[in-house]
């Protein structure tokens, strides 16, 4: 990723936009993976993916692809959600002792920032923490195919992997143009098999992420494209993939809203609804999109008396041909009913008294200091207590 952030006197952010991964799409796109990864000059594959993408059957017809294309391949099926700096350990373990010359993520965001960690510490040695931050490699990292079998993180457009410290839980961003999927696959049939519940809070995550994009302080005319077509695409197809899981192309409307959020993220980076949400992930175990989607009214509430930020809601509001603000936020509202995700913080057994130390680590993320209202710890409190119910 390469952020600029200096200002024109037009109001207009100056941006360095270098699109990296080649992105294919489309139902049965899955079956060029083997042709793909032998033109990247791949000569023997790592797979990575979870135990349950494993039993849905998806890496084991990849496996018949890439070996048909005349590959070797190798399959690590042991990423776990919210992956840490062991899953990265163990994978790297396998794949040096396989001899890997490509990688291929095959899941959602976990397998696919799992196979970006393992690349990192794979062609550039040392520990994960040493790529905390942007730009840390300083040599070649090997060709990574992405797929996703969620629509939801957007890992496939971005160069970024999110990964916990195994001691700490605390979640390290390590970003490096490098670690950018070389081709991001995305092909609806793979999101059917999701769960039901995973549909929902990656179709939420998509959607906050549409939305935060939208208004930090480092969006640009172009990340605002990609903001504004995720959150049309979002609003379209969501409410029918959780009503009718079947429904292909809603599903490919949700995939390719999680991607344009992705690429999103990498040009304009998130706001206080993921710096709010971590430390309820680490801490309590939220899921992450039940996270996000609990946050997101009170932080556009709190950013709205921006009159910048507001302005960049209302042009969200208006691509999808909703009105004011109240209006703007009552959809997003339905929206989370719909998927289940007004559950207050009540119900997660968390105590008021813990809100103090949960502020002081959401003001730390690193998402905070892109919200386009500055936010103080005080705030996120006062957001926390909104959303006990
Ligand atoms: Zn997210």
């Amino acid at each position: 990723m390469h952020v600029t952030t200096h200002t024109s006197s037009t109001g207009l952010q100056s941006f360095d936009y270098h699109p990296r991964t080649r992105v294919i799409f489309g139902e049965d796109s899955l079956e060029r993976v083997g042709e793909l990864a032998r033109d990247l000059g791949g000569k023997h594959a790592l797979i990575v993916t979870d135990k349950g993408i494993a039993a849905a059957g998806h890496p084991t017809r990849a496996v018949g692809f890439i070996e048909a294309a005349g590959l070797h391949v190798t399959v690590f099926s042991e990423v776990r959600e919210n992956p840490s700096t062991l899953d990265v350990e163990r994978c790297v373990e396998v794949a040096r002792a396989a001899g890997i010359d490509l990688i291929v993520g095959l899941g959602g965001g976990s397998s696919m920032d799992t196979a970006k960690g393992a690349n990192f510490i794979l062609t550039n040695g040392g520990h994960m923490k040493d790529y905390w931050g942007v730009g840390k490699a300083t040599k070649p990292m090997l060709p990574l195919i992405a797929i996703p079998t969620t629509a939801g993180t957007g890992s496939e457009c971005q160069s970024f992997a999110l990964i916990s410290d195994e001691q700490t839980h605390l979640k390290m961003a390590c970003g490096d143009p490098k670690a950018a999927a070389k081709i991001a696959i995305l092909d609806p049939l793979l999101t059917v098999s999701q769960p039901p519940r995973v549909t929902a809070c990656t179709g939420i995550d998509t959607l906050v992420h549409a939305v935060e994009t939208a208004v930090t302080k480092k969006r640009t005319p172009l990340s605002a494209i990609y903001s504004r077509e995720a959150f049309k695409l979002c609003l379209g197809g969501l409410e029918r993939v959780l009503r009718n899981p079947q429904d292909l192309e809603a599903r490919g409307m949700m995939q390719l809203s999680a991607a344009f959020a992705g690429t999103a993220i990498e040009n304009s980076m998130l706001g206080a609804a993921h710096s709010a949400a971590n430390p309820l992930t680490a801490r309590f175990g939220v899921v992450h999109g039940q996270a996000v989607g609990l946050m997101l009214p009170a932080v556009i509430a709190f950013n709205a008396r921006d009159p910048l930020a507001h302005e960049h809601y209302m042009e969200l509001s208006e691509a999808a041909d909703l009105g004011p603000i109240e209006e703007f936020v009552a959809e997003l509202e339905v929206l989370l009913d719909v998927a289940r995700m007004r559950e207050g913080l009540s119900q997660y057994g968390i105590d008021p008294k813990q809100f103090p130390s949960l502020a002081k680590e959401a003001a730390q993320q690193w998402t905070a200091s892109f919200n386009p209202r500055p936010i103080a710890a005080e705030d996120f409190e006062r957001l926390y207590e909104e959303v006990f119910g």
